[in-house]
């Protein structure tokens, strides 16, 4: 337990309905429709302004991976009628200034506390109330806590000896600086070749004197197939999107994409080879989901694998260096899919070499550079490209306690225990959004943070015109669900790979599939289906 707080009661209302941890896609949307309710909403954000990833993730040549046509809220037609992207992938500045855009046109900054980072969250079970205290010490109570704390926002720093002494800048892809890094004439080291390495690494190399690119394991990565966005797609998209939106609202993973009708296998190879170009050509994750037993047999997924192998060793030069570059150890798909420009094509360059740390794996890091077990690289500036805590790691740095004391890291110690991904049984009126137990990452996150947004307003709702004070999962409940989730993980190639989906990149951390698998649409109508029977599975907790 916390020592006793002050009280911020006076710069934030007191008796406050909800507390909102997180200004992101999620935080945003949950203030704007929580307030819209009549509720008294307060956002805590450790940032110093609204935007979440899209606040934090700088670094060049980060863009979503989802259409920016469908990367985006939909709860107002209003707002996305007014507002036109530029590119089929929106950039990261371009985002963030959507999300300002959002702030300002939903008057949202005056009830959000920025650079305020919470640290606990201890329930009292005589009140029914939530405390909330930050950093600083300071504390207010809540009906309901509200994390949109984000499932890819806890930085992963390698543990590496001598990280600290290195004498040049060090830059997390997720915590990079606000003002323009230039690599100039630089020597540059990028350890990681996830989405994040792989959408940084070209724009790096267009700039430094030498990159070292230190890779540990490849990935698939698929070319973006970016493209400005000229006025007739604009238009269409404008007029079209109603449709658009119920589509991606039933679809397996938020947008409005439909996999080959038929199995991979059924088809000619000529058919086959076909749909695998013409994805290709159109470019993006949906590759991945060309046809839906991709991710479900090895046979299927063999196919798509040795067309995106093709692909690869014909753009890079040296084909050591394309064998290098292609994954032996995963089907296609299982971790998630890269996105890039000209990623494999930069290996090509007279700049740019490739360490492979499966051979000669990184030793210690002195002030100078690296030592691998067979060489020394010297560097003027290091970048660090390894990713997230996933799921779990913004959630498991608060401390959350709830009934009897109990903590949810005590709770979640075998891997994440959750109803629907929204509850937690033993902490009432805790709602966490896009994490462990609902599809998240495997989903456009704006509609699924909107998805969950709307069920929590209407599940509070629900409590107050109904004489009720709180709602709890209950533990039968909680296992089934994380018995379906396992189950539906299980029927996929998705448990081959060491994703951080599985938590794998994490020393220590439970091998357990987060998300749960079955799509996105069915996700939907499963938790619309728990509200339309009464909330089935949860406790309602009596005044
Ligand atoms: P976040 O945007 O992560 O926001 C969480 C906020 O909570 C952060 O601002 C953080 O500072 C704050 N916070 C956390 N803990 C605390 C605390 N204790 N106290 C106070 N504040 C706290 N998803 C897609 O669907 N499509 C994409 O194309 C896509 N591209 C991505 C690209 C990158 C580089 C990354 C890293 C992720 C991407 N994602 C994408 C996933 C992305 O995280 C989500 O789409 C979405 O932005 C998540 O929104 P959120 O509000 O849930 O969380
Ligand atoms: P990531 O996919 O987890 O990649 C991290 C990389 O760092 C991996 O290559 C990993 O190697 C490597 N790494 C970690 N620790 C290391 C160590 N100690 N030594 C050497 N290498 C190490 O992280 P990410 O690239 O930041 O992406 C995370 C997720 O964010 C994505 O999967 C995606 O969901 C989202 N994202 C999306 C986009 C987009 O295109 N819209 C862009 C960026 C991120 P191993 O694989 O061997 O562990």
């Amino acid at each position: 337990m916390n020592a006793p707080a002050s009280s911020i009661e006076t710069t934030v209302p007191s008796n406050l309905d909800v507390v909102v941890i997180g200004a992101g896609f999620a935080g945003l949307y949950a203030l704007h429709r929580l307030r819209g309710n009549g509720l008294r909403v307060q956002v805590f954000e450790s940032a110093g302004d609204v935007g979440g990833t899209w606040y934090w993730n700088r670094y060049p040549g980060a863009r979503c991976d989802v259409e920016s046509v469908d990367y985006s809220y939909s709860f107002d037609d209003e707002l996305q009628q007014d507002w036109t992207w530029t590119e089929k992938y929106a950039t990261q500045p371009e985002i963030l200034s959507y999300l300002r855009h959002v702030a300002e046109r939903f008057d949202l900054r005056r009830d959000i506390k920025f650079n305020t980072r919470v640290t606990d969250i201890v329930f009292d079970e005589t009140t029914t109330r939530w405390q909330v205290t930050t950093a600083s010490g300071d504390a207010v109570t809540a009906r309901f806590v509200v994390l949109g704390v984000g499932p890819l926002s806890n930085a992963n720093i390698p543990a590496i000896e001598g990280l600290a002494s290195f004498a040049g800048p060090v830059y997390h892809t997720s915590k990079w600086p606000h003002e323009v890094v230039d690599f100039t004439e630089q020597r540059v080291g990028v350890i990681g070749t996830g989405s994040s390495g792989i959408q940084a690494i070209p724009c790096i190399a267009q700039q430094a004197a030498q990159l070292h690119v230190f890779q540990r394991s490849p990935n698939y990565s698929v070319p973006a197939g970016n493209v400005p966005l000229d006025d007739k797609t604009v238009r269409e998209h404008k007029a079209t999107y109603a449709e658009r939106r119920r589509l991606s609202m039933l679809s397996g993973g938020g947008s409005p994409h439909r996999p080959h009708p038929k199995s991979a296998l059924e088809v000619s190879d000529e058919e086959r080879r076909a749909a695998y170009e013409k994805r290709w050509q159109l470019g993006g994750v949906l590759f991945a989901k060309t046809f839906s037993d991709q991710s479900v047999t090895v046979e299927a997924n063999n196919t798509a694998r040795e067309f995106w192998e093709d692909k690869i060793r014909a753009v890079v030069d040296d084909p050591d260096i394309a064998d290098l570059l292609i994954p032996k150890d995963h089907p296609i798909g299982t971790k998630r899919i890269c996105t890039d420009d000209h990623y494999f094509q930069t290996f090509n360059r007279p700049n740019v070499d490739l360490v492979n740390l499966r051979a000669t794996p990184i030793e210690r890091i002195d002030a100078g550079g690296i030592h691998t077990s067979d060489d020394y690289y010297e560097l003027d500036a290091l970048v660090l490209a390894t990713g997230f805590d996933a799921m779990t790691g913004s959630v498991d740095k608060l401390n959350i306690v709830g009934r009897g004391g109990q903590t949810l890291n005590a709770a979640w110690a075998e891997g994440p225990v959750t109803y629907l991904g929204l509850g937690v049984p033993g902490f009432p009126n805790l709602f966490n959004i896009a994490g462990a137990g609902s599809p998240s990452v495997l989903a456009n996150m704006v509609l699924h943070a909107e998805l969950h947004v709307d069920w929590i307003a209407a599940a509070i709702a629900h409590l107050d015109t109904h004489g009720t004070v709180g709602i709890e999962a209950c533990a039968d409940a909680a296992a089934d669900w994380v018995k379906e989730c396992s189950d539906r993980a299980t029927g996929t190639l998705m448990l081959q790979a060491n994703s951080w989906y599985l938590g794998a990149n994490i020393p220590g951390k439970p091998r357990v599939f987060m998300p749960f698998i079955g799509g996105f649409g069915v996700y939907g109508q499963i938790i619309a289906d728990v509200a339309a029977a009464g909330y089935k599975g949860f406790d309602l907790i009596e005044a």
